[in-house]
């Protein structure tokens, strides 16, 4: 039977845009369907609008900074709209960057609503497309409890949008996006809360890097008001939000920002005129080659719910178009040292093993630990403190995780990533020579 095309994307976001653009470079026909904005959630509403606010919220500390370094004190004015409209300018300019690369390597792109009809079939914009084999690449959408006054609370989407930085904001969840937003909005000058349900943020990473943080942050100003959750909102005549908690207390705010989480984005996908399973949280259930249980459709990227990650998204839109379209450079994606960090000021990087996940599987440990202060801060009154740690294999003196909360966390646990896949030991950190002075030499110099 002829198809339409070799293969029809849903979604060019991360995943999407990576497995199409490849697939089509290794000869296949191939369209890719998009409904809301090219690049999906990462270039429009994620990563990198999220990291130029992150950019604008650090300034207030470099302003003050500066004076230790004998700057003399500038009237410094924050204009959020400012801000919003030059970020609204680089994602537009990133969209028409997604659209060429899409067009130039010949991918055939649709905008507007896919919908499955079968598991060979879309419809979008009323045409119908055959296709030999479907890739589900539509991502996630944030998830609000359903409390009452929901409605009044925004998530990281509107966010990005606002029209006005609000005087106060209270931000609910504990996860990557609470702690970099609850950030932003407090180092924007916004008088900032951070809810979260548990004991303490960050469930997942280790654990002197979640209490360092809190205690930089808390050092910071920030409100941090744990084992607390909100059981409704509402409005007040002045307009402002009243939270009440679920112990009965009650909190005035501008802004309830909701990051509890992001479920699959499968509205309207049709999916129900499919063999398609989900798995019990509702994402898309698929084997390790990213099929599902319709044999003509695979899926990848936030909707299948494994690590919701862009550069995971892209290795898993690689291997897709590898393994369909050029089976000899396929090579399956290890999820085991995948470096991740969470952009909160300051920032958080981590690789490998939490010091808790290596003593559940079984690994007698030594653990490195060293706390300071990074010296671009030395001058100054500020007594922010850096945290390195290096979670070791006792018996095979393998690197098994590297932590770090503090400047440019991110930059320098990339290189640590490439170490800890090449099976790393602490010997061989110790016989590395640092880059002197630096922060980042700490983690070859730790004893
Ligand atoms: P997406 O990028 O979400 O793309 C899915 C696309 O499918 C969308 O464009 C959508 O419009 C489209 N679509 C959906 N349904 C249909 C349909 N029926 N028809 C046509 N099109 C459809 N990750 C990081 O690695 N680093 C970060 O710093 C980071 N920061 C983040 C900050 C925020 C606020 C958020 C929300 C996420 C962040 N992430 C970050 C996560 C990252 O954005 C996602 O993991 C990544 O975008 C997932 O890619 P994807 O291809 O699976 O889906
Ligand atoms: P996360 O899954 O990271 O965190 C969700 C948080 O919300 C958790 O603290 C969770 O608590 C809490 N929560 C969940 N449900 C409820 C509820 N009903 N009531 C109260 N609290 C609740 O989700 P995010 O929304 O922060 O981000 C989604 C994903 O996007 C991240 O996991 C990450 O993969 C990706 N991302 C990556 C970034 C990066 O790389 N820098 C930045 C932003 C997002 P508990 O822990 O108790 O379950």
């Amino acid at each position: 039977m002829a198809y339409d095309f070799d293969l029809f994307v849903i979604g060019a976001g991360s995943g999407g845009v990576r497995a199409a653009r490849f697939a089509a470079g290794f000869g296949a026909r191939v369209a890719v369907a998009e409904s809301r904005y090219l690049g999906g959630t990462c270039v429009n509403v994620g990563c990198v609008p999220k990291k130029l606010l992150v950019y604008g919220a650090h300034f207030a500390e470099d302003f003050e900074l500066a004076q230790d370094f004998g700057w003399s004190a500038a009237q410094s004015n924050f204009d959020w709209p400012t801000l919003i409209a030059n970020k609204n300018r680089e994602i537009q300019r990133l969209n028409g960057i997604y659209r060429n690369l899409l067009v130039n390597s010949g991918v055939t792109l649709l905008e507007g609503h896919a919908r499955l009809l079968g598991p060979q079939q879309v419809e979008i914009n009323g045409q119908r497309y055959s296709a030999e084999r479907i890739l589900i690449a539509t991502g996630g959408w944030p998830q609000i409890p359903d409390i009452p006054g929901k409605e009044l609370a925004i998530s990281s989407n509107e966010a990005f949008f606002l029209e006005q930085l609000p005087k106060r904001v209270l931000v609910v969840g504990g996860g990557y996006i609470a702690v970099e937003f609850a950030s932003i909005f407090h180092g924007l000058g916004a008088a900032t809360s951070l809810l979260y349900r548990g004991e303490l943020f960050l469930r997942g990473f280790d654990g002197a890097v979640r209490r360092h943080l809190k205690e930089e942050l808390g050092r910071k100003g920030l409100d941090l008001q744990f084992n607390s959750d909100i059981e409704r909102i509402e409005r007040q005549a002045d307009g402002s939000l009243l939270a009440t908690l679920q112990d009965g207390r009650q909190l005035t705010t501008d802004c309830v920002f909701y990051a509890t989480g992001r479920r699959p984005m499968l509205d309207g996908l049709g999916l129900e005129s499919t063999g398609v399973e989900l798995d019990d949280k509702g994402f898309i259930r698929v084997n390790e080659h990213y099929e599902s249980s319709e044999p003509s459709i695979l899926a990848i990227g936030d909707v299948i719910g494994r690590v919701q990650l862009t550069p995971v998204a892209l290795a898993e839109g690689m291997a897709v178009a590898r393994r369909l379209f050029r089976p000899q450079e396929y090579r399956p994606v290890d999820y085991r040292h995948i470096p991740t960090a969470v952009f909160s000021l300051p920032n958080i990087a981590t690789v490998g093993l939490s010091e808790e996940q290596a003593r559940e599987a079984g690994h007698r440990l030594k653990i490195f630990e060293s706390r300071f202060r990074p010296m671009k801060l030395t001058l100054g009154a500020t007594q922010e403190r850096t945290l390195m740690k290096l979670v070791v294999d006792a018996d095979s003196d393998r690197v098994l995780g590297c932590h770090m909360v503090g400047p440019e966390a991110g930059e320098i646990i990339q290189g640590l990533a490439v170490a800890l896949k090449a099976g790393a030991t602490k010997q061989l950190f110790d016989e590395t020579l640092g880059v002197h002075p630096t922060a980042a030499e700490e983690f070859v110099t730790m004893r």
